[in-house]
């Protein structure tokens, strides 16, 4: 029976309500009329349903599509500017007692080679990552009770936080571990993570079965209510995603909005990030094996109408996908990307990791981060390096009001000014810093409040006389 205030995730994620949405979309694709009604609610840009975004998607009329892809764009102006949040993964172990089929990391590959990084080597790893420009990390691990347990995250992530190199800091540490228990999750936020990602690959439990054979990610159910074991355990800022490619995307593309809305009816906040990772090569992973690669007409169109029905949450896209998708998608709705990444446990430092197969799958954009930087000003996005929100005890529904009462460009915009400074002070080449200080000047005018503008505008000329880490 479906519930989306249930805790149970075979309640909450209803195989019933999907098919019965697929099934839905289908027989009214043609209904203009309900189409257009949709549409306007969409305007509203107070979010739609699963069932009507699963309309959305299945209309092919390229009227309905290009609406669709223009409320995208617009919701991403109104609600977050032309900011783009900068990020890297940083990969701790590729050790994991998991089965996953499509993961190089799975317990029967020999072939790949097994490292854990010490502390030392983590803390290499981040001074590589600091003199790179990097402020926000998202910590990557395979699950092994043994070599990786809770206790080597929580000690990587002090240590992460401790480490001061020149003007160099991590400041906000998101994590994506395998799902725990309560009492784990309330030691990871004690630990001061940001937020706590967790894919769930796919919504269909059959498939997820078949696609973890084996290990303790097998358990669909555990895997299913993880966030809801994080929130308990204290942490508001969960991050959910798919691996498309995997199952079938339309099945997965209502399981995530149901998600979406299971957490919103449930804890009175919905996701802070959706990821939306698309299935790579990989050492042992051929994609041809899988057959429901997602085209990228079809991909476009689902980032967009996940703007559209969750316009108050964070989206990321990571550099699994190339430098032309990535352009197109800042366009559709995307507020966070990473850049300059290596998903090879040490590539940061010793980059020829990633030829020695320790890899967790290919990137597609393999630009540095001052290459993405300099990319993103001439598009005219700003690359921000704020964690501001987190740090000022903005998380949860208290960021989210914050997003709902279009507060952001008092706030989001000047510390995203701020924190480009900074990056444009200490890392950019002299180019990238003469278009980043032309932006800077250009919007410091479009921040609302004067006081805040003047504020911002003091905060920079100390940035330039070497002072650092401001924040509204
Ligand atoms: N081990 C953790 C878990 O069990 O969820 C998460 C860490 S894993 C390093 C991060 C994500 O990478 C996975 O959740 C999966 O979606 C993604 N991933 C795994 N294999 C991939 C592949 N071949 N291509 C693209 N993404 C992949």
């Amino acid at each position: 029976m479906y519930n989306p205030k249930s805790k149970i995730a075979s309640e909450f994620i209803c195989d019933d309500e999907i098919r019965s949405a697929i099934s839905y979309a289908k027989e009214n694709c043609d209904n203009r009329e309900l189409i257009d009604g949709i549409l306007r609610k969409a305007a509203e840009f107070k979010g739609i349903t699963h069932r009507e975004a699963a309309l959305l998607l299945e209309c092919d009329d390229p009227e309905v599509t290009e609406a669709v892809y223009r409320l995208a764009n617009e919701i991403k102006h109104r609600f977050y500017g032309n900011r783009i949040v900068m990020f890297a993964p940083l990969y701790l172990s590729n050790y994991c007692v998991n089965g996953c089929v499509y993961c190089p990391y799975h317990a029967k590959n020999k072939d790949i080679r097994r490292k854990k990084l010490t502390q030392e080597e983590i803390r290499a790893e981040v001074i590589a990552l600091q003199d790179m420009g990097h402020k926000r990390l998202a910590l990557e691990a395979g699950e092994h009770p043994l070599k990786n347990p809770i206790e080597y995250i929580l000690e990587s992530i002090r240590t992460i936080y401790d480490i001061k190199h020149k003007n160099g800091a991590i400041r906000r540490v998101n994590v994506n571990i395998a799902a725990t228990t309560v009492e784990n999750y309330r030691r990871l936020r004690d630990a001061g993570i940001g937020t706590y990602i967790l894919f769930q690959e796919t919504y269909n439990k059959t498939a997820y079965e078949a696609l973890h054979p084996t290990g303790p990610k097998s358990d669909y159910a555990w895997h299913t209510e993880a966030m809801d074991r994080a929130m308990q355990g204290g942490i508001d800022d969960v991050g959910i995603g798919v691996l498309f490619g995997l199952e079938t995307f339309r099945y997965d593309f209502v399981g995530l909005l149901m998600h979406a809305e299971h957490l919103e009816a449930t804890y009175g906040v919905g996701p802070h990030t959706i990821s939306v990772p698309r299935l790579c090569k990989a050492d042992d992973v051929d994609t041809d094996d899988f057959e429901n690669a997602v085209p990228d007409d079809i991909f476009f169109k689902i980032v967009a109408l996940i703007r559209i029905a969750v316009p108050y949450t964070g989206m990321i896209i990571s550099t699994r996908e190339s430098k032309k998708s990535r352009e197109r998608l800042l366009e559709l709705g995307i507020t966070q990307m990473s850049g300059g990444s290596r998903t090879s446990v040490g590539g940061y430092v010793k980059p020829e990791e990633s030829d020695e197969n320790s890899a967790q799958f290919d990137i597609s954009d393999n630009r540095t981060l001052e290459e993405v930087v300099s990319w993103l000003l001439d598009l005219d996005h700003i690359p921000s390096f704020c964690t501001a929100c987190y740090r000022e005890g903005r998380t949860g529904d208290r960021f989210m009001t914050l997003l709902k009462n279009g507060q952001i460009s008092n706030c989001c915009l000047p510390n995203a000014l701020l924190t480009l400074k900074e990056y444009l002070k200490d890392y950019a080449s002299p180019e990238t810093c003469e278009k980043g200080e032309r932006m800077i000047k250009r919007l410091l005018q479009s921040v609302p409040r004067e006081s805040v503008r003047a504020k911002a505008s003091s905060y920079l000329d100390e940035i330039e006389n070497g002072k650092r880490d401001f924040r509204f």
